[in-house]
């Protein structure tokens, strides 16, 4: 597989085919600012990226592209494992799509279970249509299917029943937490309740690490990453998005991230080579190593973990023999630091803010 780079090889590409989105989340307001059609990128943009081992195809809500199956053709040879992110709503679409495509993985972003899921999508029977979605591809036979949460304080309690949802099915389960930046069109996603959030999360990273499967132990790292970003510490491995990864927005722009809002170039009217290559990269991949804000999404994180193994494989070993319940018993974990001094802490911490990351660009 040949890569373009500089400096570090590809690795992942998050591909935003839409802004238009038939959601309204609390969390993410894109749908506020739906993209035009005819000013979206298509085949023409796509046959200009190089070899990514991994991508995201996502929006908005991909599958309203009526030409959806179209860019996954073109971005087949170019990729080992494309995942297509949905809120599962158009199960007809999407399970054409997965007949034509049966090499795709798909994740069906699921808020909790239907009471929370359809009031923070603000989509009716929203649960319905995304569990319907993932049984019939279940039924078809796709392998790589699986559904997400974006962790927030409405929908902390029902994290561990969509973990042990998703384990009754036999399929993967994925976890963020709420982050601000121009991708969301939201400044003020905030955790009112840190403790709450992080005691749900503590008990995922125990479930996981019981779980037989060396994934689900990698997945408990992340979910431990996600505490430390809902803490207010810094991040476990430094960001290099930019470098190995980039964001490319439906309007061909090729971005770092979902956060920092700048433009290494556009595809329509460049090829990617030049794009990669250009001063204003090269800059961009500065302001990405100077970047103070503290993003843990798996667009970010996946790759800087599988660079970092060992340190990985440490925290995994360690906290395989001292599991949460037991540190939490002999008063080392923070439940027993005091909740309430938590909260203190970090009560209404702002998390990372767009306009902050305007603030360093070019630094
Ligand atoms: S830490 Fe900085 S460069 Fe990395 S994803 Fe967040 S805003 Fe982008």
């Amino acid at each position: 597989m040949r890569t373009t780079t500089r400096g570090d090889r590809i690795r992942f590409a998050s591909i935003v085919v839409t802004y238009r989105c038939n959601a309204r989340c609390h969390m993410c307001h894109t749908w506020q600012s739906p993209s035009n059609p005819a000013d979206e990128i298509g085949v023409r943009e796509l046959a200009k990226l190089p070899c990514i081992p991994t991508v995201n195809v996502t929006g908005g809500e991909p599958f309203l592209r009526d030409d959806l199956g179209d860019l996954l053709d073109v971005l087949r040879p170019k990729t080992r494992r494309l995942v297509v992110s949905t809120n599962g709503y158009l199960t007809d679409r999407i399970v054409a799509t997965a007949r034509r495509h049966p090499w795709i993985g798909i994740r069906v972003s699921i808020e909790g279970l239907p009471k929370a899921n359809d009031e923070l999508r603000g989509l009716p029977d929203g649960f319905d249509h995304g569990l319907r979605t993932l049984l019939a591809l279940r039924r078809l036979g796709l392998r790589d299917i699986g559904f997400g949460i974006t962790l927030s304080d409405r929908n902390v309690a029902d994290l561990l029943d969509l973990h042990t949802l998703s384990q009754a099915m036999g399929i993967e389960f994925a976890t963020a937490a709420v982050h601000n930046g121009y991708y969301f069109h939201k400044t003020d996603n905030r955790f009112d309740h840190p403790e709450a959030a992080i005691a749900a999360l503590e008990k995922l990273i125990d479930a996981l690490l019981r779980s037989r499967r060396p994934k689900d132990w990698f997945r408990a790292y992340f979910n431990h990453g996600l505490t430390e970003y809902i803490r207010g510490n810094p991040r476990l491995l430094p960001c290099a998005m930019g470098g190995e990864s980039f964001f490319l927005d439906p309007y061909g722009d090729v971005r770092p991230c979902n956060v920092m809002e700048r433009s290494m170039g556009n595809l329509k009217h460049d090829d990617f080579r030049t794009i990669w290559r250009s001063p204003e990269a090269d800059d961009i991949r500065r302001a990405v190593a100077a970047c103070g804000q503290r993003c843990w999404m798996i667009g970010s994180a996946a790759e800087p973990i599988k660079r970092n193994l060992p340190a990985a494989v440490r925290w995994i070993v360690r906290r395989k023999a001292c599991p949460g319940e037991r540190r939490w018993a002999e008063g080392q974990g923070f439940p027993l630091l005091g909740a309430s001094r938590m909260a203190q802490r970090h009560s209404g911490r702002p998390l990372p803010q767009i306009e902050d990351v305007r603030g360093k660009q070019g630094s």
